[in-house]
């Protein structure tokens, strides 16, 4: 009897599982029991929580310290929330929290995000200034003329500087042999000392 009922039991735990695999995200674990199991063991249940958030990113040296939500399952953030947009697996790999709350993401693109837990969902939050920061941090690093990228300190990318430099301020033409500075393409020069010549 005893046997049929921890048989049982084990086909409840089976069925439970393969329900909870197909509604979960893909990720690297492989013992589905052990996670099942330690849900119960999780300071941080599944749920959406308040957390301090230190937010730096390396390419431009920018950071800055926001009140954001955070969604937590089987103990790992998942996504960190702004105010329309928010972070998931598609820009980083969920990172399990600590017993104090604590885990820090690197996106994939290597921007840093230091989470720390702070209590259950707030209604009040910073979603918007990140998304203003980040977006005044896209525009400082995206070239106005062409849309690629390019280095905070310059106003346009390489290829766009280039042509820019090399585009005749008369006639507009574009002239590869032109150096930085040069007003003119070769044909206007020309047609100044030709002028001259006169
Ligand atoms: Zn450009
Ligand atoms: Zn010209």
């Amino acid at each position: 009897m005893r046997i049929i009922r921890l048989i049982l039991l084990i086909l409840l735990v089976v069925s439970i599982q393969s329900c909870k695999k197909k509604t979960s995200r893909s990720n690297n674990y492989s013992n589905d029991s052990e996670r099942y199991y330690n849900e119960y063991e999780e300071a941080y249940p599944d749920d959406t929580y308040c957390a301090d958030v230190d937010y730096y990113n390396p390419d431009t040296g920018f950071s800055n310290n926001y009140t954001l939500n955070v969604d937590v399952e089987y103990n790992e953030v998942i996504r960190i929330s702004f105010s329309s947009g928010w972070l998931d697996s598609s820009e980083f790999s969920s990172e399990e929290l600590d017993e104090d709350g604590y885990c820090s993401i690197t996106l994939y693109d290597g921007r840093e995000f230091e989470i720390q837990i702070t209590g259950s969902e707030c209604s009040f939050d910073d979603g918007y200034q990140i998304e203003n920061d980040i977006q005044d941090e896209i525009a400082a690093v995206t070239c106005p003329r062409c849309g690629f990228s390019k280095y905070e300190y310059d106003d346009y990318c390489d290829d766009c500087q280039d042509r820019i430099d090399k585009t005749c301020s008369r006639c507009g033409q574009y002239d590869a042999f032109m150096f930085a500075g040069d007003e003119l393409c070769s044909d206007c020069e020309e047609e100044d000392q030709e002028d001259d010549d006169w």
